[in-house]
This record gives C-alpha cells, sequence and structure tokens, in this order.
C-alpha cells in the first residue's frame, strides 16, 4: 500500500476534505502517521484519517477533537 501524503491543516468543524467528506458526512477519525486508526491517546499526535478516502491530516491545531 502507498504511503498517503500527510497534509498539514487547521481542522475545523466545517472542514472539507479534498474528496468532499465532512464530519457530519463519512467523518474522519484518529489515526497515526501510517494511517491506522487509534485511540485519542497521549501517545496520539492528533492526525486525523479522512473514512472516504483515507487522506490523513495532521491538524495544526493540536487538541481539536470533531
Ligand atoms: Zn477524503
Amino acid at each position: 500500500m502507498d504511503k498517503k501524503k500527510i497534509i498539514k491543516v487547521a481542522l475545523k468543524d466545517d472542514f472539507k476534505c479534498e474528496c468532499g467528506n465532512q464530519s457530519h458526512l463519512d467523518g474522519f477519525y484518529p489515526c497515526n502517521e501510517d494511517g491506522e486508526y487509534v485511540e485519542p491517546s497521549p501517545s496520539w499526535k492528533g492526525h486525523y484519517k479522512c473514512d472516504s478516502c483515507d487522506q490523513i491530516y495532521a491538524p495544526t491545531n493540536l487538541g481539536f477533537l470533531f
């Protein structure tokens, strides 16, 4: 599986993925840098993955939760 490019972005409630997904549609879920879903734990770095296209986002506003 190709390693996805991680996009840095300021996430907010109305954030829209490049595939058109939004938090109230398929949504975004916490993941690690490899795109594996994780629980939001202290070791989690704040990455989110689009549940529709698997794009990984690294929020520049850490601590943001959908
Ligand atoms: Zn997407």
